[in-house]
């Protein structure tokens, strides 16, 4: 995707997440100076693999992995240094040289112990699915102005104020929850006390840093997580997470304009699946589902949770592409459906002699809808050993080209398997 046009690149991903966004960024880094997060937080798992080892990366850019490429968490990430840093010593284990590399907005605020604790004993009163790592209290934190950012190590006192008015917070909270547990300001100020010189010196103004390297004539690769449907604001709202994981919040989230952003890569699976509670139009019944789990190995990164699955829905998709404003696709786990006879693509949603083709505001708008299906032959041949269009098969292409058409967007790289090598790249057509 890296071209003369195309300096600064975001990748999204383009359903509910988990589609694969960490082998693209993680391909792509090859040619990037640089890899930003700019959103979520350790409830990001990326999977990457190299060779035979696998690494699921939680907070660090993948981009990591590539030698030589700086790695940045902007300021849109709700950053828990405990865990960082336990990411960072497992990477230097592996023999992965971190010195020099890797920087954090030292305006990203952070998760507090006080944080995950509100977020497992609220987990329960709720219906939204959450990781318990703290990220959705963080983030309320932060818009209520009561939240602490990294900057804020460099003020012991300032400090001691707002974790004692953050626990304070945190103690209302839990105790409305009916909760026994408390949190407790000492304790939190020893942690932070503890890790505050080593994140200091990894502290950075990274929104200067990154226009710089923009201005400079580096590539940028501005990694997303989650995906578009859990987006805050373009989600399917309240079964969403709390960042803007969209193409715009990139812009927000590492503090460089929007118009620095030359490009756009959504990712999707040539399937969909989600984690946890909320619509899924296109979801499949016990069996296939199963099946599809299974083929998929569709099972969170982080939580171990199953995912749900289902057909590839590109009312979803083409949604993504315009509240992202895509450039280009790229479809993961092309192979998964290898073994399938018959493949189906969501086209609409029927309700009451209707038919629904833009994705709707309100999730009750999905209830009692009938997704409208195109069928497919399935190739039921393995794909994993393509590396270019022609090598797959002649039903696996026209499942492609039809999402391309029905999404209004190009696919630029089809994925046909878990390890680095196993991707291909569409040409561009005139
Ligand atoms: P992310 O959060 O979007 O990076 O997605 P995850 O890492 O949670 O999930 C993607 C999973 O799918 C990882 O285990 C990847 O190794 C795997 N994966 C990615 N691309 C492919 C592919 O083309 N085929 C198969 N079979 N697995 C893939």
């Amino acid at each position: 995707m890296f071209d003369s046009s195309t300096r600064t690149l975001v990748v999204v991903g383009a359903q509910w997440g988990d589609e694969g966004k960490g082998k693209l960024v993680d391909v792509l880094a090859e040619r990037a100076d640089w890899v930003v997060r700019y959103q979520g937080g350790a409830n990001a798992g990326h999977t990457v693999h190299i060779g035979d080892r696998q690494t699921v990366l939680h907070q660090v850019p993948s981009g990591i992995l590539h030698p030589g490429v700086r790695c940045a968490i902007g300021n849109g990430v709700v950053l828990d240094p405990e865990t960082l840093f336990d990411e960072v010593d497992e990477l230097v284990k592996d023999g992965v040289d971190v010195n020099g590399r890797l920087y954090v907005s030292d305006r990203a605020h952070l998760v507090m112990p006080y944080h995950k604790r509100v977020d497992k004993q609220s987990a329960a009163s709720k219906a939204i699915g959450t990781t318990g790592r703290g990220i959705g209290p963080c983030y309320e934190d932060k818009v209520a102005r009561r939240g602490i950012r990294v900057l804020d190590l460099r003020h012991p006192e300032r400090l001691q104020t707002l974790v004692e008015r953050g626990v304070a917070h945190a103690n209302q909270a839990l105790a409305s929850f009916g909760s026994a547990k408390r949190a407790d300001a000492e304790y939190t100020l020893a942690v932070l006390n503890r890790l505050a010189p080593r994140l200091l010196s990894i502290a950075d103004d990274v929104g200067l840093a990154i226009h710089r390297a923009v201005k400079g004539g580096a590539t940028i690769l501005l990694e997303g997580a989650q995906g578009s449907l859990l987006d805050i604001d373009h989600g399917t709202y309240p079964y969403v997470t709390s960042s803007s994981t969209t193409a715009g919040g990139a812009a927000i989230g590492t503090g460089i304009g929007p118009r620095s952003i030359d490009a756009a890569l959504g990712v999707v699976k040539a399937y969909t699946t989600r984690v946890g509670s909320g619509p899924l139009p296109t979801e499949y019944d016990e069996a296939m589902g199963e099946r599809v789990r299974k083929l998929g190995n569709e099972f969170g990164a982080t939580t171990g949770r199953p995912r749900r699955c289902g057909w590839f829905d590109a009312v979803v998709v083409r949604y993504a592409v315009r509240v992202n404003g895509l450039s280009a696709l790229a479809v993961t786990k092309l192979d998964v459906l290898d073994t399938l006879d018959r493949i189906a693509l969501c086209t609409g949603y029927e309700f009451g002699g209707e038919v629904m083709e833009e994705f709707p505001g309100d999730i009750a708008a999905l209830d009692g809808i009938a997704p409208r299906y195109e069928w497919f032959d399935g190739w039921q041949t393995s794909t994993a050993g393509a590396r270019k269009l022609s090598d797959l098969p002649a039903a696996a292409r026209a499942y492609l080209d039809r999402i391309e058409a029905l999404v209004e967007c190009p696919i630029r790289y089809v994925s046909v398997g878990t390890r680095r090598d196993q991707i291909l790249e569409v040409e561009q057509r005139g």
